[in-house]
C-alpha cells in the first residue's frame, strides 16, 4: 500500500501512520521525524534543517526532496509500501514525488487529507509531549503517560518539541495554510484525495482512512 497523509501539525498523522504500519505493514516515512533524527545525530543536514524547524518555517524544497527521494528508494520501502507523513508539504514537493514515482513506475493509491480547525491544532499541540527514543506521542491532558515524564512503551524520557511553543505553532499554521493547503487541491485534481474529519476518535479516523483505500 502506498499513501500520503496530509494535514496540519497535530492532526494525528504520526499516530495514523503508526496504526497503518501495525495493521498493513506499510512503512511510515515522516519528513519531520527524519529531520529530527538528523538534528539529534548532528549531521550537516540536521544543522541546516534546524534553523528552519525551530522557527516553524519549511526546510527548502531542494534539501527536503533529495532527502525523501533517497528514503523512497530504500529496498524495504519498495517491498512494503509507504505512508508518507509531512511530505509533500508544497506543490513543488508533490510534483517531485510524482516524477520520482513515475520514473519507477509506482502508483500511489490514496491521499488522505485529515482536516481540523486551527483552534483544535492549538489545543492539541499545546499539551503534546513525545518520547525521545521511540517517538510515541502523548498529551498532558488527553493522553498522559502512566509515569510522569517517562514513555509507557520504552521508559525513555519525554520532551516538549521546541516548535510546539505557542508562537511557533501559530507560524506553522500560517505556513500550512499558505504552502500545504494547495497540495490538497493538487491531489483533489488528480482524483486521489479523500477528505476526513480529523476531529474524531483515533479509531474512527483510522476506519475512514482504510475505507477510503477501497472506496
Ligand atoms: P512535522 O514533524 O511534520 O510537524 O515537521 C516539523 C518541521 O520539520 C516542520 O515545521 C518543518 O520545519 C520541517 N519539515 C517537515 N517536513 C517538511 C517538508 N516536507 N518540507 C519542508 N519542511 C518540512
Amino acid at each position: 500500500m502506498r499513501m500520503i497523509l496530509v494535514g496540519p501539525p497535530g492532526v494525528g498523522k504520526g499516530t495514523q501512520a503508526a496504526l497503518l504500519e501495525q495493521r498493513t505493514g506499510a512503512k511510515p516515512l515522516s519528513s519531520g521525524v527524519i529531520f529530527r533524527s538528523e538534528i539529534e545525530a548532528e549531521t550537516d543536514l540536521g544543522q541546516l534543517a534546524k534553523s528552519y524547524i525551530d522557527r516553524g518555517e519549511l526546510v527548502p524544497n531542494g534539501i527536503t526532496i533529495q532527502m525523501m527521494v533517497k528514503r523512497l528508494r530504500a529496498p524495504e520501502i519498495r517491498a512494503k509500501g509507504f505512508v508518507l507523513d509531512g511530505f509533500p508539504r508544497t506543490v513543488r514537493q508533490a510534483e517531485a514525488l510524482d516524477e520520482e514515482l513515475a520514473k519507477e513506475d509506482i502508483r500511489l493509491h490514496r491521499v488522505a487529507s485529515l482536516e481540523v480547525s486551527d483552534e483544535v491544532v492549538v489545543a492539541r499541540l499545546g499539551g503534546r509531549i513525545g518520547c525521545t527514543k521511540c517517538g510515541e506521542i502523548y498529551h498532558q491532558v488527553t493522553k498522559p503517560p502512566k509515569r510522569e515524564g517517562l514513555c509507557d512503551k520504552c521508559n525513555s524520557p519525554l520532551f516538549v518539541r521546541k516548535d510546539d511553543q505557542p508562537e511557533t505553532i501559530r507560524e506553522r499554521l500560517r505556513v500550512f495554510h499558505e504552502q500545504t493547503a494547495p497540495v490538497v487541491d493538487y491531489y483533489e485534481a488528480s482524483g486521489l484525495l479523500k477528505r476526513i474529519n480529523g476531529d474524531q476518535p483515533t479509531e474512527t479516523v483510522y476506519s475512514e482512512i482504510v475505507a477510503g483505500l477501497t472506496g
